[in-house]
Order: C-alpha cells, then structure tokens, then sequence
C-alpha cells in the first residue's frame, strides 16, 4: 500500500516536471521601427530564424513598430525590451554619454550582439520646392525625424555641417512612416530618413502624382562632418535600380551612411543571447534571402561597426564558430 502511494507521489512529480520543462516559454521582444523602414521587417527576419527553433529552445520572439534606434537602446536598458535595432552612430553616442546621452552619461549596461545591413541618411525633395542640395533647404519645410529616431541626430548634423541652423528652416518632427503622404500631399517640401535601400517609404515617396527626387549629401561640408564623427562613412543610394520613379537621372547619388546594429542589456540572460546569435550565423545564407537590404552581408562585416561589448551569450557562439577572429580586442569584456 505504502509502496504504491510513493510510486504515484514519485509519478506525480515527474509529470509536472516534463510540463513545466516543455511549457516554460522564454518571450522575447524586439524593437524596430517604422512599419515601412528595414527594421521592422529586420527584427521579423531575427525572429523568424529563431523561432523556427521553438522545439529547442523554447523561445518565441515578437516584433515591436517603436519610433526607433534611440527609443530602442532607451527601452532596452531599461527593461521594456529585450532586444533592440539601432544605428551604429546611435550606438557609440549611448555606450559613450553623448548627444542623447549627455545628460544620463554613458550607458555601461548596453551590449552588442551583431551589426546588420548598411543605412544611408536619406534626403528627399519634391521637385517643385526646387531643392537640389542640402543649402537650399533653407527656408523649406523639412521633416527631420521623430524624437527617438536615429534620423533626427543625423539630420542635425547634416544641417549643421552645412551652416544651417533650425531657425534657417521649418522644422517638422514625424515619424518617418508619415513623411511619404506629407510629402505628397504638398506638407512639407523635404524629409531626412536614415535606412537601408530598398525600403518602403522611399518607394511610396517616389511612386506618387509629386515628382519627388533624392538629394546628394556630398562636398567639403560632409569631409569635415566624417572628420568630426568616426562612425558616419560615405555612401551610394542605387536610386535607378531601387526607385525607378524618382526624379534622379544619375543611377547612384552620394551620401553619408552607418550601420544598422543589434544591441541588448548585459541584463539579457546569455542563452536567449545565444540562440539568437546562432540561428542567424548558423543559418546565414536563408536569413541574408530575407530582406533585399541584406545582399551586401557578410559574417566578418556583421561583427563591424559595434561599440559596445559583445554580450557573452553572443560571444559564446563566436568563439565556437571560430568568427571571434574578427571581432576587436576592446569589445570583448
Ligand atoms: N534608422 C532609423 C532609426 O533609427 C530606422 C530605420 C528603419 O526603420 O529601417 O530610427
């Protein structure tokens, strides 16, 4: 009778045990952008590879629409989000206490876990506002970006290299997600987005009844500016191949550029970190087929352009794959 009893109890407990195993579900968010930006799709392509792994890992990521690189290294340090894409430029400003930062000071939990595809500060301009280069914003109206976008910071230094101060302009302060319509519906004369091509948004901005063209970002001005910012590089938007309908007759115009970057809190459990981390590096080829903006990525390139330490759930797999060789000494803490 006795036997039996602690038999059940025994089968009891090991019945709950399997449960809790299987049904303990890690969730997972990550922030992006604007629905018609690269990272909103970015962060469902992470999730996508990841979660096709839910057997293994018991994971299930979702994909946040946020107002972008700043609000997401904001949201992430601070809990609201476990995992975040922000500009590479963004990403030094935080982890060193700078411009958004300058008041809060360097933002020592931050972590890397690897960067993603190229952005390029894009300007964009109705035809009939008669802009052709960034002086003649002056007097226009122009969208810089939302607060917590990384394009707002870019924008105000485009601006400024160039001797333009806000009162020289209307300012206006959307999401890019709205400029297309503004701009097309005559609202506004310009707007700045930084982004990966091709994108959404600048199709919509191309494709309708304004003729719209994208503008250079170049000459003495943007030399000082990438003199003065390590991380900004210059940059070519393929506008013939990526929007056949702009204004442009050049097939590439030239302007300034960073990278799109993941980023996590050093609060971030190493093997959420890790899975996410292998299943992209491990299934490279299906996760560069996701997304047009990824065809120029590399694995030695993904592991350029952090600041940040790598996060040690990241690191773990870079030192089994052995691609820890590209990564510099001063990111690994
Ligand atoms: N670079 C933009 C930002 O940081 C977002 C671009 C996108 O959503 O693809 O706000």
């Amino acid at each position: 009778m006795r036997k039996g009893k602690i038999l059940l109890l025994a089968m009891l407990f090991l019945v709950s045990v399997v449960s809790l195993s299987y049904g303990k579900r890690i969730f997972v968010t990550i922030g992006t952008g604007g629905v018609t930006g690269v990272y909103y799709p970015t962060g469902g392509a992470i999730s996508k590879m990841v979660n096709k792994k839910y057997k293994e890992y018991g994971i299930k990521a979702t994909v946040e629409s946020t107002g972008g690189s700043v609000y997401n290294i904001n949201a992430v340090l601070s809990g609201d989000l476990d995992f975040g894409i922000c500009q590479s430029d963004r990403q030094y400003e935080a982890w060193h206490g700078l411009a958004e930062w300058k008041d809060k000071g360097p933002q020592k939990n931050l972590r890397s876990v690897f960067s993603i595809h190229p952005e390029s500060i894009t300007l964009i301009a109705s035809v009939d506002s008669g802009i052709k280069s960034v002086a003649d914003l002056k007097g226009k109206r122009v969208n810089l970006g939302n607060p917590g976008s990384g394009q707002l910071q870019n924008s105000k230094d485009v601006l400024a290299a160039f001797g333009i101060s806000l009162k020289d302009i209307h300012p206006e302060y959307v999401k890019a997600v709205e400029a297309p319509g503004l701009l097309q519906d005559g609202r506004i004369d310009a707007f700045f987005y930084t982004v990966g091509h091709p994108n959404g948004n600048i199709k919509e901005a191309t494709s309708g009844r304004i003729k719209v063209r994208i503008i250079p970002i170049t000459g003495p001005a943007v030399d000082k500016l990438l003199k003065k910012h390590p991380y900004y590089a210059k940059a070519q938007i393929l506008v013939k191949k990526f929007y056949p309908m702009a204004a442009n007759k050049q097939d590439a115009v030239s302007t300034v550029g960073v990278k799109a970057t993941l980023v996590t809190s050093a609060k971030e459990p190493a093997n959420v970190v890790y899975a996410i981390t292998k299943e992209v590096f491990d299934n490279f080829e299906a996760f560069k087929k996701l997304h047009p903006a990824y065809a120029v990525l590399t694995k030695q390139n993904m592991l350029q352009g952090l600041t940040a330490p790598i996060h040690p759930g990241a690191l773990k797999y870079y030192k089994e794959s052995g691609l820890i060789k590209y990564i510099p000494k001063s990111l690994i803490k």
